[in-house]
């Protein structure tokens, strides 16, 4: 494997750091027993082994998308320091970085004034939009598509808010005409759009959804964890593209850097449209720090301690590829959704395989073709594990059958789920590695 130019940067700069504290008083420290760790890391490399091929294109399964370097280089160099981004006093330089990058986030939706910060992930990101969101409508109800995130269920639970799940169509997205029918009767105060569903990419009409908002005067909040930068690339179809372009019409956003962002895991985003939801957060304690009378970020977020080498290595990836739509990070999501687009194609044109709806981000499911739904699910776990055996990764997903078409199965009942399989194709690097995934893929449905 090639040197990690991470790695190097790392050696060349961790020393430029320790130089500016070169001044301080030498301090006896414990000092590390490098043998003694030398053997526990030998032994970290070893059981790390134990995992699937996350970093190379031939993983092509579950979100997984590896950091960027210079989000690895950034994160260790700051990791160093371990600031604290619950308040300015534990995290002085990271903060500042923090409400940069944030705002580099806030930007390409377009919101200048906004209020926002980083939380360990989008399911905290999220908790922090219903808790806002239960405080404005206190009593009403939370509404979500059947295919929104399975956290949206238990985030209502933990707040204390009823929650109601809306159906999607046969492609995943938010049935309009079925929230319309819910928010007639008053009794729903927010509805969550995804853009960018988990389990296939799906993009929920975000447009229709505002119209109902305008009418019937309920707060809309985008989870954008997944799909949230792909407000930045223009080779969505139509209908997704929309949704997209009014994202900034929402009341809250959620979009995860640790997904499509480059980041390593630990970073999500939160931003509210109306910065005054920060009365909200108000609280007094004894252990933050106030020797700025800056507004900090503990006083916006509702987790206290977080790693402020998250915040630095995201800085440190916008600076190096700024959030633009003709930049280097747009033109590499382009890439990731040609190759979904690719891929797709060649299942569709396979004998063997029934493809689900045409991918909307870089997201597809594929059930294999059989007499029953038993049979179908059951033979994609063999074309799965087959695929593995070849060096291939791929995801299985349970989704409602569907999603493939009305008889296509003779055992289908109406509800009925299969067991079908899943690929995100993520890295940029899957467009030139679509023919040899497919040559693998084939080799692997051909029994
Ligand atoms: C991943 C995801 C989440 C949860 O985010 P975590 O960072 O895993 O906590 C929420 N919503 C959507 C749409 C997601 O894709």
């Amino acid at each position: 494997m090639k040197q990690d130019p991470a790695l190097e940067l790392l050696a060349e700069f961790l020393p430029e750091l320790q130089k500016a504290f070169s001044h301080l008083p030498e301090a006896e420290s414990a000092g590390a027993p490098r043998n003694a760790m030398r053997e526990v890391l030998a032994q970290v490399a070893g059981r790390m082994a134990d995992n699937y091929p996350y970093f190379h294109p031939l993983y092509a399964g579950q979100m997984l998308k590896p950091p960027h370097p210079i989000a690895r280089a950034a994160y260790a160099l700051a990791m160093w320091i371990n600031p604290n981004n619950h308040a300015l006093d534990g995290g002085r330089a990271s903060s500042r970085l923090e409400v940069e990058a944030v705002r580099e986030i806030a930007a390409m939706f377009g919101w200048m004034e906004y209020l926002g910060h980083l939380t360990s992930g989008g399911t905290f990101a999220n908790l922090e939009a219903m808790w806002v969101a239960g405080q404005l409508a206190p009593g009403k109800k939370i509404a979500a598509s059947d295919q929104a995130h399975y956290t949206h269920g238990r985030i209502s639970g933990v707040l204390g808010l009823q929650f109601v799940s809306v159906p999607a169509d046969e492609r995943g997205r938010m049935d309009v005409g079925a929230l319309e029918k819910l928010v007639r009767t008053g009794e729903i105060g927010t509805v969550v759009v995804t853009l960018g569903t988990t389990s296939m990419g799906a993009v929920d009409p975000l447009p229709k959804v505002l119209e109902l908002s305008a009418r019937y005067g309920f707060r809309v909040h985008v989870d954008a964890a997944y799909g949230g930068y792909f407000k930045l690339v223009s080779n969505i179809g139509p209908e997704a593209a929309e949704a997209f372009a009014r994202i900034g019409e929402a009341d809250s956003i959620v979009v995860d850097p640790h997904k499509h962002g480059l980041q390593p895991y630990g970073c999500g985003c939160v931003l509210f449209r109306d910065p005054a939801v920060g009365r909200f957060y108000k609280h007094d304690s004894p252990y933050t720090y106030f020797t700025s009378s800056e507004l900090h970020l503990g006083e916006i977020s509702l987790e206290c301690s977080r790693a402020g080498a998250a915040a630095t290595a995201l800085w440190a990836t916008e600076k190096l590829l700024p959030l633009v739509p003709e930049g280097e990070f747009a033109a590499g999501l382009a890439r990731s959704r040609e190759a979904a687009v690719r891929l797709y194609g060649k299942i569709s044109e396979y004998d063997g395989f029934l493809p689900g709806p045409e991918p909307e981000l870089d997201i597809l499911v594929w059930a294999v073709k059989a007499d029953t739904l038993q049979e179908s699910s059951q033979r994609a776990k063999e074309v799965f594990d087959r695929a593995a055996a070849e060096d291939l990764h791929l995801a299985l997903a349970q989704v409602p059958a569907k999603y493939f078409g009305a008889n296509v199965w003779r055992d289908a009942q109406p509800e009925s789920k299969v067991t079908c399989l899943r690929s995100v194709l993520m890295k940029p690097e899957h467009l030139e590695w679509c023919g040899e995934i497919w040559k693998r893929l084939s080799r692997a449905a051909n029994f």
